[in-house]
C-alpha cells in the first residue's frame, strides 16, 4: 500500500477512531434519506421492531422491555437514574472514570442519596469492597456500575458486581453505553434491573437516541419517581405501550437508520460476530502501536476491545495537536485523553471499519511520526 495516500470512508469522510459517534456504513446513512410521519404506521412498525430487537439482545425471556429516548447517551442514563432510583432510595456508584463521576453528578442534580466507591482509573471496580459497603449500609437500595469505562477503555467485572449486588438483595443499574451489543450482557447470566445504551456506539447507528432496557417488574413500580417529565422512562414506556407512539417528536431518521444498523448487526453474527471484528481491530492497533514504541495504559486482561488509551510519548518533538491534525489530514480522527492520572490520548476500534482501516491508520501514524521527526524506539530496540 502507498503510505502517502489519504484513506477516506465511502462517503469521503475521515474514519472515526473514536468512542462515538463513529463511522457508520453507507447503507445506514442512506436509510436516513426519508421523511416519516411520527404517527404513521410505517414509522410505528420500524420503531416497534427496533424496540423488540433491542430488548431481545439481553436474553431476558420476555421479562425486559426497551424504552427508547431522544438525546445522547447521557440523557438516557439520567432518565434511568431518575426513574428507577426512587426519591427515598440510596444509590452506591462504582467509579473508575469520568462516566462513573457523571452518574454521581446526575444523582446530585436529582437530590438522590448516594455514596461513591471510587478506585483508580487504571483499576477495575472492586466487588469485594462493594460487598463490604453493602453489608455496612442497609440504606443502599441500588448499585450503579459502568460496564466499559470509556475514559480508559477498561472492562469492569460486571458479572462479579451483579452477583455481589444480587447476593446482598439490592438492585443493579448499568451504564453499558460503550459495550452494549459487543461485550456479553445477558439477563440469563446476571441479574440487573436496567441497562442504558445508545444508538451510536457498538450497534453502529447514528447519534440521537438512547435506550434503557429495564425489567418490567422493576419499571412497573416507578410511576411518579422521575423529577423530569421529558426524562420519565415510566411515562415514556406507558405511552409507547398504549399507542406504540413516542410522547414527543421522535428522531425518525435516527430510528430508521438504527433499524438498518440492527440488520447489519444480525448479518454480522450479532454479539459474537461483532466482538470478533472489534477484537481483531484492537489487536492490530495495539500490536502496531507497540511496534512503533507507543505504550498502552492498560494491561491486556483489563482492556475492552472498544477504545485504547496510549501514554503520551515522552519526546519533546511530539506535540498532540500536530499529531491529531496530521492524522486527520490523512483520513483518521482520533480522540484526546481525559485521565487525571496520566497524560494520554485514545484511539477507538469500533464502527464500520476493519483490518484494512486499522492498518491504514497505523501507516498514517508512522508517517506522521516520521514527518514530526519523532523516533520513539531507541536505535538498539
Ligand atoms: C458515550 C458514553 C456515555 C454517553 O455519552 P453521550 O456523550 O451523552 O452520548 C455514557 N457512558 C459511557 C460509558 C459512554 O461511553
Amino acid at each position: 500500500m502507498s503510505t502517502n495516500s489519504v484513506s477516506l470512508s465511502p462517503t469521503g469522510d475521515p474514519w472515526l477512531l473514536t468512542p462515538g459517534p463513529l463511522t457508520t456504513s453507507p447503507e445506514v446513512k442512506q436509510a436516513m434519506l426519508h421523511d416519516f410521519g411520527s404517527r404513521d404506521h410505517d414509522f410505528i412498525n420500524v420503531n416497534r421492531r427496533v424496540r423488540e430487537e433491542l430488548a431481545a439482545l439481553v436474553d431476558g425471556n420476555g421479562a425486559y422491555t426497551c424504552v427508547p429516548l431522544q438525546g445522547s447517551g447521557t440523557f438516557v442514563v439520567e432518565a434511568m437514574l431518575g426513574t428507577l432510583v426512587p426519591p427515598g432510595g440510596k444509590a452506591l456508584v462504582l467509579v473508575n472514570g469520568a462516566y462513573g463521576q457523571r452518574i454521581a453528578k446526575i444523582l446530585d442534580y436529582h437530590g438522590r442519596a448516594k455514596v461513591v466507591q471510587e478506585c483508580p482509573e487504571n483499576e477495575p471496580v472492586d466487588s469485594q469492597r462493594l460487598a463490604q459497603a453493602l453489608a455496612d449500609d442497609a440504606d443502599i437500595t441500588h448499585v450503579v456500575a459502568v460496564h466499559c469505562e470509556t475514559t480508559t477503555g477498561i472492562l469492569n467485572p460486571l458479572k462479579e458486581v451483579a452477583d455481589t449486588v444480587a447476593a446482598a438483595g439490592r438492585k443493579l443499574l448499568i451504564d453499558a453505553m460503550s459495550a452494549f451489543g459487543v461485550i456479553e450482557l445477558k439477563a440469563s447470566d446476571l441479574q440487573f434491573d436496567a441497562v442504558a445504551a445508545s444508538s451510536n456506539k457498538c450497534l453502529q447507528g447514528t447519534p440521537g437516541m438512547g435506550f434503557c432496557i429495564a425489567r418490567k417488574g422493576a419499571l412497573e413500580t416507578c410511576e411518579g419517581n422521575s423529577p423530569s417529565l421529558s426524562l420519565d422512562l415510566y411515562d415514556q414506556w406507558m405511552a409507547m405501550e398504549k399507542s406504540a407512539q413516542w410522547r414527543f417528536t421522535p428522531p425518525v431518521q435516527v430510528i430508521a437508520a438504527f433499524g438498518k444498523a440492527l440488520e447489519e448487526y444480525q448479518a454480522e453474527g450479532g454479539q459474537p460476530g461483532r466482538l470478533a471484528r472489534y477484537r481483531e481491530n484492537c489487536r492490530i492497533l495495539i500490536d502496531g502501536m507497540e511496534r512503533m514504541g507507543f505504550q498502552p495504559l492498560l494491561p491486556e486482561n483489563l482492556q475492552a476491545p472498544i477504545i485504547v488509551t496510549f501514554m503520551m510519548p515522552d519526546n519533546p518533538k511530539f506535540e498532540f495537536q500536530a499529531f491529531y491534525d496530521s492524522l486527520k489530514d490523512k483520513g483518521f480522527v482520533i480522540y484526546p485523553g481525559k485521565l487525571t492520572i496520566a497524560d494520554t490520548f485514545r484511539i477507538g476500534c469500533i464502527g464500520a471499519l476493519g483490518r484494512e482501516q486499522m492498518e491504514a491508520a497505523l501507516d498514517a501514524i508512522q508517517l506522521t511520526l516520521d514527518e514530526m521527526g519523532v523516533a520513539l524506539l531507541s536505535p538498539a530496540a
